[in-house]
C-alpha cells in the first residue's frame, strides 16, 4: 500500500456480500463455496509465491441498502443477473475471525436481485490456509487479504466457476498524491481529519493496544492513506464504507473520513455515558445483593442480627409508649431509614440515638395525680423547713388553687434569695406535696438558646435541649421542674435562652414545645414549673412578668441555730451513718460555728461544717468499732478453747453453741448497738478548732479595720446577699490626683469623685485640719481602695461611706467600729435611698455590727427586716450627709453643735 504498484487489467473477483474492503484494511475470508475454492486454487494456491492479487468487489442486495444505484450500477446489475449468484452466507466482520464464504455457492440459485458495486479494491494475499473438512474430505481455504488500491470495473467475465473483471486503477500515483497534498484546501481538510482521528485515539486509549504506534502513524503517514486506514479499522455501516470506497477524489475522501470518524466519536461518547450510568446502577443493586448476602451469612452462622433484633425491640418500645399519631408517622419514617443503613454507615448512630430518645420520652406516662391534702402539705413544709412562714403560706395558697382547679394557669412561682436559704428544698417539698416527681434544671451560665431548645440534627454531635433531656431523665410528663438560677441565663450571639424559656412557660405555647433536635412537638403543659433566682434585677422583664416572685431573705443567727438543731444536724448524721448516740453537738457549739466559721445569708456553709463534724465522729466510731472487733475477735478463740478443750471444731456440742452465738453476735452487726453503751462524742471548742481549723471570723474584724483614720464600714449588696465592705482612703505626696482600686465600675468611680468634691467644698466648714494649710489636695494624691479586689463592685450606695472615709482621713479621726452605713449622696449632700436594705442589715448583724446608718427614705424597707434583728440593732436614718457624719464618729460631729435626727 505504501508504494504504487501495477494493477493487471484483468483480475479474479471475490465478491464480498454487504461488506466493503478498503485500501489499508485487512480481512480474513473462509472460502467454502465451489466457486471461491476454485478461485483460490487457480489464482493463489497453485502459484509459488503468494504475491498474487485478487479483486474484492462489494455486492449488496436491495434489503440491505436503499442506496440508489447509479445508472452504471444498473447496467452491472443487468450483467450480474445472468450470473445466478445467490445470497450465500454473510460475512460477520472485515477484520476479525474469518467469516464464511463471500461467494454464494453456485447451484443455490435464487431470483433475488443482487447488485454488484462498480468499484472494488485490489487485495494482496497475506496468508493462505488449506482445511480438510471431515468426514466429506472437502477442501476449503482461509485467506487473509490486505486492501491495496481502488479500481473501477469495466466488465465482468466468467472464468469457469468464478468471475474475473476488466479493471482500471482509480487511485492516483504517488507523485500525483504528493502534488495534491500540497493544495491548501487539502491541507486544511487533512488537519481536520487528523484532529478528529487524534480525539478518537485518546478516547479509545484505555482499550487500544498499540496506542503509541497508532499515534506515531497519525504523525507520520499521509492523510489520504490514514483516511482509508481509519475508516477500514473502525466499525462503520455498509453505506459509509461504500461511500468511502467511492471517494476517489482526495478532498472528498478526507471529508468523508472526517464525517465518519466524527460520527463514530459521538457514538462512542454517548455509549460511554450510558455505560457509566448503567455501571452506577449496577453497583447500587450489587450492594443490595451483598447486603442480603451478609444477612444470610449471619443468619446461617446464628449470630444474626443483633442490630436487627435491637431495631425490632426499638420499634415495639416505640409502639408501646403511645406517641401521638403524627410523631409515630415521623418515627416510622426514621425507622425505615435506619433499617436501610448498615451499622458502620455514618449517620446510623445518630439516627438510632434519636429513635431511642423518641422511645424513651414519656409521651403518655404521668405521675399518678392524687388529691392534694393541704394539711399534709403544710405538715410536710413545716417538718422540712424552719421559719419561712410567709413563704409557706404562699405555697399553701398555690396548692389550694391547684386543688380546686388542677389545670389552673397561675403564674410560675419564683423563689428569689441568696444561696442556701432553701429555695431548692422548698421546690422539692412542693413536688412531694403534689405527689409528683421532681427534676432540677440548672440554668446558671446558659447563654445559648440551643441549650434549652436543642441543636438541629444536622449539627454533628447535636443533642436535645435541657428541657427534653430533663423530661427524659425524670420519665414522666408531669413532674415539678425547677428552673434553677433562671436569672443567670444571658443572651449573646447564639440567641437568647430567655425567649425559649418564655415559650416553655407560656401556657398557650407549651402544649407544642418544639425542641430543635426532637423536631416534633412535645406537650410540656402538664409540667409544674418553679424557678429560683438570686436577684430579680438581672432577670429579663418578659420572663419576670410570668413569675410570682417570693423572696427569701437570709437567716438570722438565731434562725440558723434552729435550722441547724432541728433539720441540719439530724440530716447530716443520717447521711454519715451515725446517730446522736455517737456524737453530741451542743447548741453553744453550733452558735460558735455560726459566729466564727460562717458569714453567709443561707445555711449551706453551716451544713458543710456540721458535715465535717459528723465525718470526724464517723471516723472515731469506725475506729472504735474496729478496736471492739479486735477485742471480741480475740475473745472468741479463748472462749471456744475453754469450752471445747481439744475439740475446737465441735460446733455441735451443746455447751459451746450458746457461747458461739453470743460471740458472733458481738463480732457482727451488733457492734453499733454495743457502742451505744459508750459515751457519745461531745463536740467542744477544741474539737471545733481541730476539725474546722482556727476561727475565720472573730467579731473583732471591724474594730481592727477601723482602728486608723480613713476607713469606713459600708454595706453592699451582692448575689450572695448583703455584705460588709470596708472602704479605705489614704493620702500621700502628689499632684492632687485621685486613685481608685478594687475592681470598680463607672458608677462607683463617679461616687468617689462626688465624695471628694463634697469634702473639698466643705473642708473649712468641717474644720478639717489639713484644710487650714490651703487646698485639701495641695501637693498630695488621694488613693481610695475597696478591698476584696477580685469581686467586681458597682452602684451608687457607697456614696456616704466614701465621704465618711475621706472626712475621717482628713479630720484624722477614727470612724466608729460598731457602725456601718449605706446610701447614695448627691453633689449637694442629700442622701438618697438604696436597694437591698434587708440583706444589708442582715449582713451587718452577722458581722456583729450594732448600728446601721440608712437613708431616711429607706424607712419603709425596715418592715421586711425580721423584728428579732431590729430589736438588737440601732437603725439611724439620715437625710443629709451631715447626719451621717454625725452618727459615724464617736461623740458626734465636732463641727456641728447638735444632731438633726
Ligand atoms: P438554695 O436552693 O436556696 O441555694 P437549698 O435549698 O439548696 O438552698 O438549701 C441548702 C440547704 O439548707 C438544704 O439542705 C436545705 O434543706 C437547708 N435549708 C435551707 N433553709 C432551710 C430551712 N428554713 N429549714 C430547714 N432547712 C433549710
Amino acid at each position: 500500500m505504501a508504494e504504487h504498484f501495477e494493477l493487471p487489467s484483468t483480475i479474479a473477483i471475490l465478491p464480498s456480500r454487504n461488506k466493503v474492503l478498503l485500501p489499508g484494511g485487512v480481512v480474513g475470508v473462509r472460502c467454502t463455496s465451489a466457486a471461491s475454492v476454485q478461485l483460490v486454487e487457480q489464482e493463489l494456491w497453485q502459484k509459488e509465491d503468494l504475491k498474487g492479487l485478487i479483486g474484492v468487489v462489494p455486492m449488496h442486495d436491495s434489503q440491505v441498502s436503499d442506496r440508489p444505484l447509479s445508472p452504471r450500477a444498473s447496467m452491472l446489475q443487468f450483467l450480474q443477473e445472468g450470473k445466478n449468484f445467490d445470497r450465500g452466507e454473510r460475512e460477520s466482520s472485515m477484520v476479525a475471525p474469518p467469516p464464511s464464504d463471500l461467494q454464494p455457492p453456485v447451484g443455490r440459485q435464487t431470483n433475488e436481485t443482487i447488485h454488484w458495486h462498480p468499484r472494488g479494491v485490489a487485495a494482496r494475499v497475506l496468508a493462505l490456509q488449506q482445511h480438510m473438512e471431515k468426514p466429506t474430505s472437502r477442501v476449503t481455504y482461509t485467506v487473509v487479504l490486505e486492501g491495496r488500491c481502488r479500481f473501477g470495473v469495466q466488465e465482468f467475465n466468467v472464468h469457469d466457476l468464478y468471475n474475473t473483471a476488466r479493471v482500471t486503477q482509480l487511485d492516483s500515483t504517488k507523485a500525483e498524491m504528493e502534488q495534491a497534498e500540497k493544495d491548501p484546501e487539502v491541507q486544511v481538510l487533512a488537519r481536520q481529519f487528523k484532529s478528529v482521528a487524534g480525539d478518537l485515539i485518546s478516547l479509545l486509549e484505555p482499550k487500544l493496544k498499540a496506542v503509541e504506534r497508532t499515534k506515531a502513524l497519525l504523525e507520520t503517514a499521509s492523510a489520504h492513506k490514514l483516511a482509508d486506514i481509519f475508516v477500514a479499522s473502525f466499525e462503520g455501516s455498509f453505506d459509509q464504507r461504500l461511500a468511502m470506497l467511492d471517494a476517489v477524489d482526495l478532498r472528498q475522501r478526507l471529508l468523508k473520513a472526517t464525517e465518519i470518524i466524527t460520527r463514530h466519536l459521538q457514538t462512542l461518547r454517548v455509549a460511554e455515558k450510558i455505560s457509566m450510568k448503567v455501571e452506577g446502577n449496577l453497583s447500587k443493586s450489587q450492594k443490595d445483593v451483598l447486603r442480603q448476602q451478609i444477612r444470610a451469612i449471619k443468619d446461617e452462622l446464628g449470630d444474626n442480627d443483633d442490630d436487627e433484633d435491637d431495631i425490632v425491640a426499638l420499634e415495639s418500645k416505640m409502639q408501646s409508649v403511645g406517641m401521638p399519631a403524627n410523631v409515630w408517622k415521623h418515627a416510622q419514617r426514621e425507622l425505615r431509614r435506619l433499617r436501610k443503613m448498615q451499622p458502620q454507615q455514618p449517620g446510623y448512630g445518630s439516627s438510632r440515638t434519636y429513635l431511642e430518645l423518641l422511645a424513651e420520652l414519656p409521651w403518655q406516662i404521668s405521675s399518678e395525680e392524687r388529691e392534694i391534702d393541704l394539711v399534709a402539705a403544710k405538715d410536710r413544709l413545716d417538718s422540712d423547713h424552719y421559719g419561712l412562714s410567709k413563704v409557706k403560706k404562699r405555697i399553701i395558697e398555690y396548692l389550694a388553687v391547684r386543688k380546686l382547679k388542677p389545670d389552673a394557669r397561675g403564674p410560675v412561682l419564683c423563689f428569689v434569695g441568696p444561696p442556701g436559704v432553701g429555695k431548692t428544698s422548698l421546690a422539692s417539698s412542693i413536688a412531694g406535696a403534689l405527689g409528683r416527681r421532681f427534676i432540677r434544671l440548672s440554668l446558671g451560665g446558659v447563654k445559648d438558646e440551643a441549650d434549652i431548645r436543642g441543636h438541629r440534627r444536622t449539627y454533628i454531635g447535636s443533642m436535645p435541649g435541657r428541657l427534653i433531656e430533663g423530661i427524659k431523665r425524670v420519665g414522666v410528663n408531669n413532674p415539678v421542674m425547677l428552673l434553677d438560677e433562671i436569672d443567670k441565663t444571658g443572651a449573646d450571639v447564639r440567641g437568647d435562652p430567655a425567649s425559649a424559656l418564655l415559650e416553655v412557660l407560656d401556657p398557650e405555647q407549651n402544649k407544642t414545645f418544639n425542641d430543635h433536635y426532637l423536631n416534633v412537638p412535645f406537650d410540656v403543659s402538664k409540667v409544674v414549673f418553679v424557678a429560683t433566682a438570686n436577684r430579680v434585677q438581672t432577670m429579663p422583664a418578659p420572663l419576670l412578668d410570668r413569675m410570682e416572685v417570693i423572696e427569701l431573705p437570709g437567716y438570722t443567727p438565731e434562725e440558723k441555730l434552729h435550722i441547724a438543731m432541728r433539720h441540719l444536724i439530724p440530716r447530716v448524721l443520717e447521711q454519715h451513718g451515725i446517730t446522736n448516740k455517737h456524737i453530741k453537738i451542743p447548741e453553744p457549739m453550733v452558735e460558735l460555728t455560726i459566729q466564727r466559721y460562717t458569714r453567709e445569708a443561707g445555711v449551706r456553709n453551716l451544713e458543710r461544717h456540721l458535715a465535717a463534724l459528723a465525718r470526724a465522729a464517723a471516723v472515731k466510731v469506725a475506729e472504735r468499732e474496729q478496736s471492739m472487733r479486735r477485742v471480741t475477735g480475740d475473745m472468741i478463740p479463748e472462749v471456744s478453747l475453754m469450752d471445747h478443750g481439744e475439740g475446737r471444731g465441735g460446733l455441735g456440742d451443746g455447751g459451746g453453741v450458746e457461747m458461739e452465738v453470743e460471740a458472733v453476735g458481738i463480732h457482727g452487726r451488733e457492734v453499733a448497738s454495743a457502742m451505744t453503751d459508750l459515751e457519745p462524742l461531745l463536740v467542744d471548742e477544741a474539737m471545733l478548732e481541730v476539725v474546722l481549723g482556727p476561727p475565720r471570723f472573730d467579731g473583732k474584724e471591724a474594730a481592727e479595720r477601723v482602728a486608723t483614720p480613713g476607713v469606713a464600714v459600708g454595706l453592699v449588696w451582692t448575689v450572695v446577699g448583703g455584705e460588709v465592705q470596708f472602704v479605705e482612703a489614704t493620702a500621700m505626696l502628689g499632684k492632687g490626683d485621685i486613685h481608685l482600686t478594687g475592681q470598680l465600675g463607672d458608677v462607683i468611680k463617679e461616687s468617689a469623685q462626688i465624695a471628694l468634691t463634697w469634702v473639698r467644698a466643705r473642708a473649712a466648714e468641717l474644720k478639717l485640719a489639713v484644710a487650714e494649710a490651703g487646698s485639701l489636695l495641695k501637693d498630695r494624691d488621694i488613693h481610695i481602695h475597696f478591698p476584696a479586689g477580685a469581686v467586681p463592685k458597682d452602684g451608687p450606695s457607697a456614696g456616704v461611706t466614701l465621704v465618711t472615709a475621706l472626712v475621717s482621713l482628713f479630720g484624722k479621726r477614727c470612724v466608729r467600729a460598731d457602725t456601718a452605713m449605706t446610701g447614695e449622696m448627691t453633689l449637694r449632700g442629700l442622701v438618697l435611698p438604696v436597694g437591698g436594705v434587708k440583706d444589708k442589715i442582715l449582713a451587718a448583724h452577722r458581722c456583729g455590727i450594732q448600728r446601721v446608718i440608712l437613708p431616711e427614705r429607706n424607712r419603709k424597707d425596715l418592715q421586711e427586716v425580721p423584728a428579732a434583728i431590729l430589736a438588737n440593732m440601732e437603725i439611724l436614718l439620715a437625710k443629709r450627709m451631715e447626719d451621717v457624719l454625725h452618727q459615724a464618729f464617736e461623740g458626734g460631729c465636732p463641727w456641728k453643735p447638735a444632731s438633726r435626727l
